[in-house]
């Protein structure tokens, strides 16, 4: 999971669909759920503009074509789910004794077409099923509707309350999942563990996507071989006097945004290619 954009480079605009102003339809949508979101009508409200082709191609364009929470590709195997940050509907929390969803509040529908509050997930991410963990384990996994906070007090049920929420999922719009999230060589996942211990964030955010699924971990130590063999080929080629071209434009490729298990690549660079980092000018 990385942060997009990052830090410097601009916002993208919200695509033609989510605008607002006077005729936007944004707006025309917000005004029409007004009335049934005060009335507590569900069945009335209307939720359609974010799933317009315009603003699935705008995420595309932002996010390459791949899953922002696992980073797996999306090309040539799915279109990827538009998921709202914050749900749209009934918010959830994982209920510890069951492992199931629990439903705890009606959710955040005034941000149902905020072009900020969407991201693209693959289906292993976002939609509930049971699957194995990297330990073995079988519990359910994908987000969802899932949103826990770190002090359910602070809920919020209207637009301005949001501010006061500490979210535990990461939002990779604005947050830096690096700060929270570790990676070890074999393609297994932890909590980065600072000062005040294990990362409250990326623990919550590993369990709500199972970013721990054995098959994920499997797809990153399969990764991982490509990138070692870069790595080892830089080496060679740096010990030996040689510019290492090719090889480092492999794992520049590799390092690109939009290219599959990036934060996973960045671990496995400053682990392995450090002491060579200053010298190929790389801050992975
Ligand atoms: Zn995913």
């Amino acid at each position: 999971m990385i942060r997009y954009p990052r830090r410097g480079e601009t916002v993208p605009r919200p695509p033609v669909p989510l605008r607002g102003g006077k005729k936007g339809n944004a707006r025309k949508e917000r005004e029409h759920n007004a009335p049934h979101l005060a009335s507590g009508d569900k069945d009335k409200l209307k939720f359609g503009l974010y799933k317009h082709d315009d603003v699935r191609q705008a995420l595309h364009q932002l996010f390459g074509r791949k899953c922002v929470f696992c980073e797996s590709s999306l090309l040539g195997t799915q279109p990827g789910d538009i998921e709202h940050y914050r749900p749209k509907g009934e918010a959830s929390v994982l209920d510890p004794a069951s492992g199931k969803h629990r439903p705890i509040s009606a959710g955040y529908p005034w941000l149902a077409a905020s072009w900020s509050n969407l991201l693209l997930s693959c289906a292993d991410c976002n939609r509930p099923r049971r699957q194995v963990d990297g330990a073995g384990a079988v519990r359910v996994m994908g987000k969802s509707c899932l949103f826990p906070l770190a002090d359910e007090k602070a809920r919020a049920a209207t637009p301005w309350a949001v501010r006061r929420e500490a979210a535990l999922l990461l939002n990779p719009r604005r947050d830096d999942p690096d700060l929270h999230l570790a990676f070890t060589d074999e393609g297994g996942i932890t909590a980065r563990r600072g000062e005040g211990g294990a990362s409250a964030r990326g623990a919550a955010t590993i369990t709500c996507c199972g970013l721990d699924r054995a098959e994920l971990v499997e797809m990153r130590l399969r990764h991982a071989k490509t990138v070692m063999a870069a790595i080892r080929h830089i080496i060679l080629a740096l010990e030996q006097g040689r510019e290492p071209d090719d090889d480092l434009d492999d794992l520049l490729a590799l390092l690109a945004p939009h290219s599959s298990y990036v934060a996973f690549t960045r671990h496995l660079v400053r682990t392995h290619l450090s002491p060579y980092l200053d010298k190929l000018g790389l801050a992975p």
